[in-house]
């Protein structure tokens, strides 16, 4: 399998540099060239197979070209080591829980397959790799997690020193080893701002091999597949053989972008809904046609506070950019933060279910949705316990629950690195590892 520019068509390339480019060079995302469609065969198997067994068969006619089927076992096996449950929440509805990985959050999945192709496929030289990325508290655990101790490559992440909560300053500091938390006196911008710096500096480049391990790399959205394969086999395990809808609260719209393509490999799916915050440019482009991207507004769900979602190219090509036949299988839905604490409650009431804030704005999107006899799943993108302030506002007896469960996560740990906000510093750190 070849991977193509969604700029220029002409320009394919392999799997590898798709994977440690990012972009292609016209600055456009990658795309896989084709997408393969599973056999009968496959299909009738899936009820039976465990998650790695499924990660195999959906995600070998990407890979096979650059990588051993003993390689890609032993990839999904260490990928996929926790469960990925589906759960009823009331009769029509079900949930499916993507939020049992190592940092509580559905990135966890990307971020771990990513680093485990970049440590397979990165070319033998005698240059240091080095993940850079910058965070303003969240994706940053996925990332330090996913390459915890993967062999020939160290990852640094810088983080606004005293901006993110304890909770997520644990999650990148107490791990050692390979993974490099960095504290900057700065803002999350300042951070950005020297992750490019460095990427930009040929100097820096020629003495270490620095990459990104960002959310629109192939390496990370590909994998996402498989929790569509696994949400729709056990979904029509406990419910017969009616497709469900299939919601998925979006804000790079990655993971709904991996969910259409799971669709096109042949997954049953009667249509999707992508549910956002009021960071709504697709629900708008959807009803006027008229892409029209807006600042970031901040929300209860942080981690879709996004305004000109990065994925959305890609969506659009697997419809060819046509927006009627998008919309004929893809709804898109608003939910608003009154709307989301709203649903926390009542979901909590009526069904004993606790949602996060993103996971909540999935369910009312799904619940808006569904029509006459349909059901469906809808995606639980993040534990509660990440965004605790939200439930402790809706619901503060079950937000003190889960900080007794968790207790030692709220607790400042591990060694706590600091650096100026300065180039020359990040430079100098760089050359020395
Ligand atoms: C990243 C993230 C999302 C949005 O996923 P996209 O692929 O960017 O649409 C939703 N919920 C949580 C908790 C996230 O971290």
């Amino acid at each position: 399998m070849q991977f193509k520019s969604l700029g220029d068509k002409r320009q394919v390339v392999s799997l590898s540099e798709a994977v440690f480019k990012g972009l292609a060079d016209d600055g456009s995302l990658f795309m896989p060239e084709e997408i393969p469609a599973l056999s009968d065969e496959f299909f009738q198997k899936l009820p039976g197979l465990s998650l790695p067994e499924i990660a195999f068969s959906v995600l070998k006619p990407f890979v096979s070209e650059d990588l051993s089927e003993d390689e890609l076992r032993e990839m999904v096996e260490s990928t996929f080591s926790f469960p990925i449950p589906l759960k009823p929440v009331n009769d029509r509805i079900h949930v499916l829980e993507l939020f049992h990985g190592p940092t509580q959050a559905f990135k966890d999945v990307g971020a771990r397959f990513l680093s485990r192709l970049m440590s397979k496929l990165h070319p033998v030289t005698d240059k240091k790799m080095v993940v850079l990325t910058a965070t303003s508290g969240d994706t940053g655990g996925a990332v330090a997690h996913g390459f915890y101790k993967v062999p020939g490559i160290d990852v640094v992440v810088l983080y606004p020193d005293g901006k993110i909560s304890p909770y997520q300053q644990n999650q990148m500091t107490s791990l050692g080893h390979n993974i490099h938390a960095i504290a900057v006196d700065g803002a999350f911008d300042d951070c950005q701002r020297l992750v490019k710096q460095a990427f930009n500096d040929r100097e820096l480049r020629g003495e270490v091999a620095v990459t990104s391990a960002n959310s629109i790399n192939l390496g990370r959205l590909l994998p996402q597949m498989v929790y569509y394969f696994q949400g729709v086999a056990r979904f029509m395990e406990q419910n017969g053989q009616q497709p469900p809808v299939v919601c998925v609260p979006s804000g790079n719209f990655g993971n709904i972008t991996a969910a259409v393509i799971a669709h096109r490999m042949g997954l049953p799916v009667k249509r999707f809904v992508a549910a956002t915050n009021v960071n709504d440019v697709v629900p708008r482009f959807l009803k006027s046609g008229n892409y029209d991207p807006k600042d970031t507004i901040v929300t209860l769900a942080n981690a879709m506070d996004v305004g000109d979602p990065s994925n959305w190219p890609r969506l659009f090509e697997l419809y060819n950019q046509d927006t009627e036949q998008l919309k004929r299988e893809v709804a898109a839905t608003v939910v608003n933060d009154g709307e989301i604490k709203e649903t926390i409650k009542e979901v909590f009431s009526k069904n004993s279910y606790l949602l996060d804030p993103h996971s909540a704005t999935g369910y009312l999107g799904l619940s808006r949705q569904l029509k006459g006899e349909e059901t469906g799943f809808f995606v639980s993108t993040a534990h509660p316990v990440k965004f605790l302030e939200t439930i402790d506002a809706v619901l503060p007896a079950e937000a003190e629950k889960i900080r007794e469960e968790f207790g030692d996560a709220f607790r400042v740990k591990g060694t706590h690195e600091t650096m100026q906000n300065s180039y020359s510093k990040l430079k100098e750190y760089l050359l020395k590892m």
